[in-house]
């Protein structure tokens, strides 16, 4: 019989021995693959007690940064949300009052900012569009959540603790990413 590519192997139909209907032998040789891997490096972790660290330019959750006083820096000028090919920022603008300099580093700040991580794709554009290095994408990834409700982050989940407040929280939460 002619074929494609030389590489079928005929069917051997003949009938079983009874040593072959015990399967001692196939059993064995199953058993001998089981025990070498016993002995070579494991290809999967305990998680989550053990994490694996990410890569340099891994891309996870967003953070809304602050700066050195603990000001926001985020101006709501929505580059980011035009940039964003997903659609999934938004946010309203706010005026700074007069006492809230310490809050706000621009005249004009973020009341309202929303991410739906369930349209984000992660591609970083927001990052990049921003001009007040306000929006970074840090090393952690958006936990598992039941409602799609739980995936709307907003300005309570995305932005970092008050250098002030909480110096470590901020330094942990800015991560190795944030250039300023
Ligand atoms: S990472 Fe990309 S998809 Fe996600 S919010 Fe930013 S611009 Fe949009
Ligand atoms: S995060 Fe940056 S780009 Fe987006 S609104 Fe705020 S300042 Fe503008």
């Amino acid at each position: 019989m002619q074929t494609l590519t030389n590489r079928s192997k005929p069917v051997n139909r003949k009938p079983m021995t009874w040593l072959e209907k015990l399967y001692v032998w196939n059993i064995a040789k199953g058993m001998a693959v089981t025990f070498i891997h016993i002995f070579k490096r494991k290809a999967t972790i305990s998680y989550p007690e053990q994490k694996r660290s990410f890569s340099k330019v891994f891309r996870g959750l967003h953070i809304l940064n602050r700066d050195e006083e603990g000001r926001e820096r985020c101006t709501a000028c929505g580059l980011c949300a035009v940039a964003c090919p997903a659609e999934a920022i938004t946010m309203e603008a706010a005026e700074r009052q007069k006492g809230e300099e310490h809050l706000y580093r621009e005249e004009k700040y973020a009341a309202k900012y929303e991410i739906n991580m369930l349209r984000c794709i992660f591609c970083g554009l927001c990052e990049e569009a921003c001009p007040k290095d306000a929006i970074y994408l840090s090393q952690t990834f958006a936990p598992a959540n039941y409602g799609r409700a739980g995936f709307i982050y907003g300005k309570e989940n995305l932005l970092i603790p008050n250098p002030k407040e909480d110096p470590e929280g901020f330094n942990k939460a800015r991560g190795e990413r944030v250039m300023s």
